[in-house]
């Protein structure tokens, strides 16, 4: 199949994804997003309903597909595969061939829990751009880091990032099917909301879009305290550095240099269990505000497993609501920031002391889940170590039940 490349096309801002790259060009070429992903070659992934784009272009695409992209949009292969979010798994551990199975097909198409394949966080002051002639008319990048729950707050602009649009609460960029949502619908600047709001459903049958400005919207509150902002900015800042493309290749976890990307499994691994467990590990929060919304978010999910499984099903989505990403990035600051300190241990011995308690709380809960948890692809040896499952050999199977399930962003 043969695109006809755009007429007028745009550099990429930085970090930017696919998605907010196509509604730039969209309003840039004075189209819908549609008209643009045919044009771009999206539309006909095997198995896709005509005229959706599959969510998961976002990620990753093959290479004649990449090749099409890149001359329709005259921009070169090396450019368009940086709009993907499959480059970032090589500090992030989405998707690094070197930690298999991340790169097999199956696991790409399923939704993965610590990606937010379907929904975007945002900062507001970011989408508004640069005050540049194209940051006032596109605003800025829709990025790929807000597509990752390690990153809950803007370095730049010293905020919690928003998750939702404030008018009609759903997830920024939510779409029910495909890529992006009212691909069809032309006049939408990429900063508005295009989610349908029930509160504006007009008489005759037809649905209107919020359209709220999600640039222009107030940050989402930080905590009241400067002691807990200053530790979730300094924390974030520390993580960007590691997801960095010139950052540190290796990093400490449990007293052993690791890959980077398998720092951030272990991350994920030991935030889970501080909050499936908590308030075990409540001596290690940074201020009492933080172990406070932990503590908010922790009874909330432990009500919503148990209603999840107390239903005839009895399919294990109670459970996969304690392994989803917080809720807020306010409790996921505060939940990585113990995590993070707990991996920091220069010897296993300490690090052993502070999660096993955690560990065996968790086990409590539902032993066979967090036995998986422990043994997640990728994870460290280190931790692996530290949990007392460094024998075992990992079943990649098992990975399954992690990356699936109704809560996925
Ligand atoms: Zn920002
Ligand atoms: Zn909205």
């Amino acid at each position: 199949m043969t695109s006809r490349a755009l007429s007028r096309s745009l550099d990429p801002l930085d970090d930017e994804t696919i998605v907010g790259f196509l509604l730039r060009l969209a309003c840039h070429n004075g189209t819908n997003p549609a008209q643009i992903a045919a044009r771009m070659g999206l539309m006909d992934e095997a198995g896709n309903a005509p005229g959706v784009v599959s969510p998961w272009l976002l990620a990753d695409m093959d290479k004649p597909r990449l090749v099409r992209t890149a001359r329709a949009t005259h921009l070169t292969v090396a450019e368009a595969s940086k709009l993907l979010l499959a480059p970032m798994g090589h500090k992030y551990g989405l998707v690094s061939r070197r930690y298999w199975p991340w790169t097999s097909p199956q696991q790409l198409a399923r939704p993965n829990r610590w990606v937010f394949i379907r929904t975007s966080q945002y900062c507001p002051p970011c989408l508004a751009g640069d005050d540049d002639s194209l940051g006032r008319l596109y605003g800025g990048a829709w990025k790929r880091a807000w597509r990752l729950p390690v990153v809950f707050a803007c370095s730049r602009h010293q905020q919690l990032l928003s998750r939702t649009c404030p008018k009609c609460r759903t997830p920024g960029q939510f779409a029910p099917t495909g890529l992006i949502a009212r691909p069809g619908t032309e006049d939408l600047h990429p900063a508005q909301c295009r989610a349908v709001s029930p509160a504006l459903h007009t008489g005759r049958g037809r649905r209107s879009v919020c359209g709220t400005d999600l640039a222009r919207i107030r940050p989402t509150r930080l905590p009241g305290d400067a002691d807990s902002v200053g530790v979730l900015l300094a924390l974030q800042q520390r993580l960007d550095a590691l997801l960095s493309a010139d950052g540190p290749q290796k990093v400490n976890s449990c007293g052993q240099l690791v890959p980077v990307a398998q720092y951030f499994i272990d991350l994920r691994v030991v935030a889970t269990l501080v909050l499936a467990s908590w308030p075990e590990a409540s001596g290690f929060a940074a201020t009492p505000t933080l172990a406070q919304a932990i503590g908010r978010e922790a009874d909330q999910r432990l009500r919503d497993s148990r209603r999840r499984t107390s239903g005839a099903s009895k399919r294990p989505y109670g459970i996969n609501s304690l392994l989803a990403p917080m809720e807020s990035p306010l409790t996921m600051g505060a939940v990585l920031g113990i995590a993070e300190r707990m991996l920091d241990g220069r010897e296993k011995q300490w690090t052993r002391r502070a999660v096993g308690p955690a560990y065996g709380s968790a086990l409590t809960l539902h032993r066979d889940t967090f036995q998986k948890l422990a043994r997640l692809p990728g994870t460290s040896s280190a931790l692996q170590e530290v949990l007392g499952v460094a024998k075992e050999a990992t079943d990649s199977s098992s990975a399954e039940i992690y990356v699936r399930g109704p809560r996925n962003g």
